[in-house]
């Protein structure tokens, strides 16, 4: 049974389950990315969640548009404390 399972499910998506667990963002969220605007910061709010995620640089108010999978493997932290920001 277990190996049945195993077998159907694809490695790439239990990656992708764990990528997305480990950053619990959502709408609104204020996220620090691996690299820094030329603005001069870090600091993004998530401001639409789809197949692409739109987020605004909350210096500049840029925004920028990447696909999900690209924005899982450029975020650093997502802020929950807000005594962060
Ligand atoms: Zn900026």
């Amino acid at each position: 049974m277990l190996v049945f399972l195993f077998t159907e499910i694809d490695i790439n998506d239990i990656i992708k389950m764990v990528i997305y667990m480990k950053y619990d963002y959502k709408l609104g969220s204020i996220v620090i990315m691996k690299k820094q605007h030329p603005c001069g910061t870090n600091k993004w709010e998530i401001t639409r969640i789809g197949t692409d995620i739109k987020i605004k640089c909350l210096n500049c108010n840029r925004t920028i548009m990447l696909p999900r999978v690209d924005f899982n493997k450029k975020i650093k932290k997502v802020i929950t404390d807000e005594n962060e920001i």
